[in-house]
């Protein structure tokens, strides 16, 4: 099957030396795309900008901003039979990038965001040829945050982690998920290193995109 997966954060520009960003490593996603590649699959990694390296096998897209990754997803789309939607994509963006490095100007400072594109929801809601699996990362209410950005965000899988724990999520080695399916049924995986994790979700996937497939033919 083939693979398209996003990882790492993304970087918006607030002028030519400062950016927004978050703290995820790419680890998850990386992962994901190694495991894939054990598992015979081909895979498409667009990746945000992270320190690691990218399993020799895949096809990379290296972005910068939400907006890169967007197109660069959107480009890519047709090719896929999975899609793994794992970067931590930026939910805001500065309003406007100033052309030069912006002076230090009192005590107070703001800065105007604006809303990015959702790539997830700027996806085809109908007859779509692919799976999708988005991420949720939460540090309340995780069942029935992750729950609702099934819907919202029109889903077939969310795997959910709890980021407030300093065990699990972001920039560890380590992972613990549920993951929620479209249908209603919910699996927890238990806390155990990225690299094994990302090996039970590929296999989650593709059986799911398997189903898929056989249902329509
Ligand atoms: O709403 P939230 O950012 O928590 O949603 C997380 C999921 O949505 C992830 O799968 C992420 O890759 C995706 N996302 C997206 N486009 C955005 C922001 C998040 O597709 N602009």
């Amino acid at each position: 099957m083939r693979f398209l997966i996003t990882a790492g954060p993304t970087r918006e520009p607030i002028d030519p030396v400062r950016y927004l960003s978050n703290r995820s490593s790419g680890k998850m996603g990386y992962a994901i795309a190694a495991a894939a590649i054990d598992a015979g699959h081909s895979v498409n990694l667009i990746s945000g900008p992270v320190c690691l390296h990218p399993p020799p096998a895949a096809a990379v897209t290296s972005v910068s901003t939400s907006d890169e990754m967007f197109e660069a997803v959107h480009h890519n789309l047709k090719e896929c039979d999975i899609l793994v939607m794992c970067a931590a994509v930026a939910d805001y963006r500065p309003s406007a990038v100033s052309k030069n490095k912006i002076k230090k100007q009192g005590k107070d400072f703001s800065l105007g965001l604006t809303a990015t594109r959702d790539i997830l929801r700027s996806l085809p809601e109908r007859e779509r040829q692919f799976l999708v699996v988005g991420f949720a990362a939460e540090t309340t209410d995780l069942h029935a945050n992750a729950r609702k950005k099934l819907q919202d965000k029109n889903c077939d899988i969310i795997v959910a982690n709890d980021v407030g724990s300093p065990e699990s999520g972001m920039e560890s080695d380590e992972n613990e998920v549920t993951i929620f399916f479209r249908e209603g049924e919910t699996k927890e995986i238990p806390r155990q290193s990225k690299q094994k994790l990302a090996h039970e979700l590929v296999n989650i996937f593709a059986k799911m995109c398997e189903k898929r497939l056989t249902k329509k033919l």
